[in-house]
């Protein structure tokens, strides 16, 4: 049998905090780490874990800085780990939303405004309307969700909208378009759409299915081209537990590398069915 390729850690580029750990406010049903208000698997990071490793990523190059859990907005302490990596480079929060009160919208624009490096927010959306998006997030979860883009658009926050496969129809032409529109009419002249495939790990195992034993990579099968795409040559993820390879496999004992960054840079093995989904998709969760 093939053996598994390793994937090289090219350059460190990014780094992820799940700044929320797998503690949500709504459990998703095709969450890839089953994240719920009750999941403490991984706990939220304190601020001087922040600043522990923005200090350790400044000395290693890092360039942009990734902020997701969980629901980060929950994580009191989210401004200020901000406000600290606003000081080094560029920052990006990935949330479902519903904590984008009009107090918070207007302290992102002031820090970004204050910022040389930029602050993006991505918000998730899985459908076109409130059904199919709360079939998935919950009930009551699409207006909330409103309300937070209402706000965001009245602060001047331009947010990237990310949607998942889940959302019937979306990765057609039609489906696209049709999504762009939606965003135009919520208040964003210049709509901003990611597309993300769904991994089945966590609760979507649960909702759809396992990966089968052939969705794996073998060593011939990935060339250096595929390495370079694959965001595990280029970043690394921080969390509670320690620093883990990706922002996808937290859940996964094997993928924690060390208890610093610098424990981490080295190639890691692709062995996972999750990973088989990154290099079918070229998949990066980054903006
Ligand atoms: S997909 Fe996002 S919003 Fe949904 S449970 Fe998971 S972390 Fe929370
Ligand atoms: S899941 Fe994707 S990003 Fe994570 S190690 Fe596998 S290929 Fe790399």
């Amino acid at each position: 049998m093939n053996e598994h390729p390793h994937v090289p850690l090219l350059t460190l580029d990014t780094l992820w905090f799940q700044v929320a750990g797998t503690i949500c406010n709504i459990a998703c049903t095709h969450c890839f780490i089953s994240c719920s208000p009750k999941n403490h698997s991984h706990e939220m990071l304190t601020l001087a874990d922040v600043e522990n490793r923005l200090a350790e990523a400044k000395a290693l190059g890092v360039r942009d800085y990734y902020f997701t859990g969980g629901e980060p907005f929950m994580n009191r302490d989210l401004l200020p780990m901000l406000e600290a990596t606003l000081k080094q480079g560029p920052a990006t929060v990935l949330t479902n939303g519903m904590l984008l009160r009009k107090e918070v919208c207007g302290r992102l624009r002031e820090m970004a405004d204050r910022s040389d490096c930029s602050l993006d927010i991505r918000v998730s959306l899985d459908g076109f309307d409130r059904e199919t998006h709360d079939a998935i997030r919950g009930p009551g979860v699409w207006d909330r969700v409103m309300i937070g883009l209402r706000n965001l658009a009245e602060a001047g926050i331009n947010p990237v909208i990310t949607v998942t496969e889940a959302a019937d129809g979306v990765r057609t032409e039609q489906g696209r378009r049709r999504f762009l529109e939606l965003i135009r009419a919520w208040g964003f002249s210049k709509p901003r759409l990611k597309i993300l495939p769904l991994f089945r790990i966590g609760a979507e195992e649960k909702r759809t299915r396992a990966y089968e034993d052939w969705e794996r990579l073998t060593t011939p099968v990935l060339t250096d081209h595929d390495a370079e795409v694959l965001q595990c040559s280029s970043s690394r993820m921080v969390t509670s537990k320690g620093v883990f390879v990706c922002p996808i496999l937290i859940e996964t004992p094997e993928a924690r590398m060390g208890d610093t960054i610098g424990e981490t840079l080295r190639p890691f093995q692709l062995r996972y069915g999750a990973c088989h989904t990154c290099w079918v998709e070229g998949v990066s969760c980054r903006t």
